[in-house]
């Protein structure tokens, strides 16, 4: 069962610039993050990532990505879906 709001969502198509060297970013990852807060509940909320091939090299699970897009040459709609895949 999937609760509403708990999506990952991956944007392939012209992801933002990388705010760090400002070079292309592979992809950008939306998806739930929640934390505490001072009174110790917690607040859910939305966190983003972005993937860059130079800031996120040598970071795990990062570089298995980055290594994905190297064989793949550039990942499409056909396989976010085995992405989808591979978190269940
Ligand atoms: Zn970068």
């Amino acid at each position: 069962m999937t609760e509403r709001g708990e999506e990952i969502l991956l944007q392939l198509d012209t992801p933002p610039n990388c705010p760090q060297c400002e070079d292309e970013s592979l992809l950008l990852a939306r998806f739930p993050h929640s934390w505490r807060n001072a009174s110790g509940d917690a607040v859910p909320g939305m966190r983003e990532a972005l993937l860059c091939r130079c800031c996120n090299r040598g970071e795990q699970p990062a570089d298995a990505l980055i290594a994905l897009f190297t064989v793949d040459g550039l990942l499409d709609h056909h396989n976010v879906d085995t992405f989808g895949e591979l978190r269940t």
